[in-house]
């Protein structure tokens, strides 16, 4: 496998839809070279944001409620 390959495939193995063929000589390259390893590290961090993203749609209740515990607005005792 080459570097163009990689990235070729790479939302395959984002997205665990990788053949395991193919996914030893991913690895494999991957081993061999860092440029592309650190490629591969960024798309996924990338991607669980996103994905982050699209869950807090769902629950902005309890992230109001985290926010007004660590920031409480009320100062009573002086
Ligand atoms: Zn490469």
């Amino acid at each position: 496998m080459n570097c163009r390959k990689v990235r070729e495939v790479l939302f395959l193995y984002t997205d665990n839809e990788m053949e395991e063929e193919l996914l030893i000589s991913f690895k494999e390259h991957m081993e061999h070279c860092p440029p592309c390893a650190q490629q591969i590290t960024r798309t996924q961090r990338l991607l669980l944001l996103v994905r982050k993203r699209c869950h807090r749609v769902q629950a902005p209740a309890s992230l109001r409620e985290r926010i007004l515990t660590s920031f409480p607005h009320r100062r009573g005792s002086r």
